[in-house]
């Protein structure tokens, strides 16, 4: 190559890391705001979580100001999570290796797929939750994406282009949903003895619930599918909006709680505790979130990615599952985090989907 050539090659590729490093400094803080529901623009300036100072631009430099202050906040010398700096430096490397792979109008439409698989990830780990904003505004925008850069649906005709990524969401969302009903069905419900009586809460939150066993927490809405699911537990000891009920068992259905021959509607009750011993839920449970997901995924990717990911993501939440519980990280989970598994499934069709596909059409041919 020519030395100017590699010159302005090597400006772009830093240029490439560096913007990857600012968007992840503004990814922690969707990571960090949109599950609270705060604004990501208003305060527009980063602050500490734990003193709240404002944090000025000089120590809010990505990357470099984690490590120049040695992951703690300048004003007040508490831990700032690691978390900042994995982000930056992921989406950084990230968008280095999509500028390095595809044409520029490409680059920056995955640029932007990244940025959305990014914040899905962590948060879905954190909250088991993937935010609206992140899974429809995604759909959203793969969509229009694909119009304007209708290369992305490897085509050139921006209609044909649309109707390809809406087939793709569609085809996302319904295979996993699909996948959900099935895993219903198999699975049926399941029982959990737990090894140790351990605290639970029930706390509503507006039409929802927040429901906590030990460290295992989720939405009350993720574990019902149907009518006639039930959640049972056995306690030790149960109270429902501060009134005793002493050992029992609490047999729910989604909008009712039965126990010592009451039934109590869910409306009407706003926290409930206890100490269970075992419980049995309806069955492992994804979180919608992951439908919406995909199909945003679908929509910047196409038909063949929704197909990639989810069984490129099973394998490997599989994997890392059963791994968990062998190390005996995890005695049980009634909740997948599948966002993360999905994303990494759509990165590896990103990269390395074309190159798997002529493989195997090479496989198929002749000779
Ligand atoms: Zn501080």
């Amino acid at each position: 190559m020519d030395s100017t050539l590699a010159a302005y090659d090597l400006l772009f590729s830093i240029v490439a890391f560096v913007l990857g490093a600012t968007v992840g400094s503004f990814l922690n803080v969707c990571i960090y705001r949109l599950p609270l529901h705060l604004s990501v623009n208003e305060p527009s300036r980063s602050f500490c979580p734990s003193c709240k100072k404002q944090i000025p631009w000089h120590q809010n430099l990505p990357l470099l100001s984690w490590l120049y202050l040695r992951g703690r906040c300048a004003n007040c010398g508490s831990r700032i999570a690691l978390r900042y700096f994995v982000v930056e430096l992921i989406t950084a490397l990230l968008f280095l290796a999509v500028w390095r792979s595809f044409p520029w109008e490409i680059a920056i439409a995955y640029w932007l797929l990244i940025s959305l698989l990014i914040v899905a990830t962590f948060i879905d780990f954190e909250h088991f939750i993937i935010p609206d904003e992140i899974t429809l505004g995604g759909a959203a925008a793969g969509v229009a994406a694909s119009f304007i850069i209708p290369e992305l649906m490897g085509t050139e005709q921006r209609w044909i282009a649309l109707l390809w990524s809406i087939g793709s969401a569609v085809l996302g969302y319904g295979l996993l949903w699909v996948v959900l009903e099935a895993g219903k069905l198999a699975f049926g419900k399941k029982k959990i003895r737990l090894e140790a009586a351990t605290p639970f809460t029930w706390t509503r939150t507006g039409d929802d619930a927040d429901f906590v066993v030990g460290e295992e927490r989720g939405l009350w809405s993720d574990h019902f599918a149907r009518e006639k699911d039930q959640l049972l537990l056995h306690c030790n000891e149960s109270r429902i909006d501060g009134r005793d009920f002493g050992p029992a068992t609490l047999r729910f259905h989604y909008n009712r709680v039965a126990v010592a021959g009451e039934e109590l509607q869910l409306d009407g009750i706003n926290t409930i505790t206890g100490v269970v011993r075992e419980l049995q839920i309806p069955r492992e449970a994804m979180g919608r979130g992951a439908l919406k997901f995909l199909a945003a995924i679908g929509a910047f990717l196409g038909w063949r990615a929704v197909l990639f990911s989810v069984f490129a993501g099973s394998l490997l939440g599989s994997i890392v599952g059963i791994g968990a519980m062998l190390i005996g990280k995890r005695v049980w989970s009634a909740k997948l985090p599948f966002g993360p598994y999905l994303a990494a499934g759509s990165l590896g069709w990103m990269f390395y989907g074309e190159a798997l596909l002529r493989w195997y059409i090479g496989q198929l041919g002749p000779d």
